[in-house]
């Protein structure tokens, strides 16, 4: 089954603040943010038809506890 090892606690996110470096904090998946259409959205959606789970990502919400900058992360799913 695909699991995100971040939720997991198998590999807890470290991403520095790209502001102060500050490791974010991971405040957990939040529901997919929406993507800038772009036409190769179109080739993308097909591929992931055909390719299998759509859900190969799970996305993240880090918040920097020190300024308070927030990121969407999307973390790839492992397979176990
Ligand atoms: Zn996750
Ligand atoms: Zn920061």
């Amino acid at each position: 089954m695909w699991i995100c090892p971040a939720c997991n606690g198998l590999s807890p996110v470290t991403v520095p603040c790209p502001n102060c470096r500050t490791p974010l904090d991971d405040h957990g998946p939040v529901e997919d943010f929406a993507q800038p259409y772009s036409p190769y959205d179109v080739d993308n959606e097909l591929d992931n038809l055909v390719a299998g789970p759509t859900t190969g990502r799970c996305c993240h919400l880090l918040v920097c506890p020190r300024c308070g900058t927030d990121h969407r992360m999307a973390l790839s799913l492992k397979l176990i």
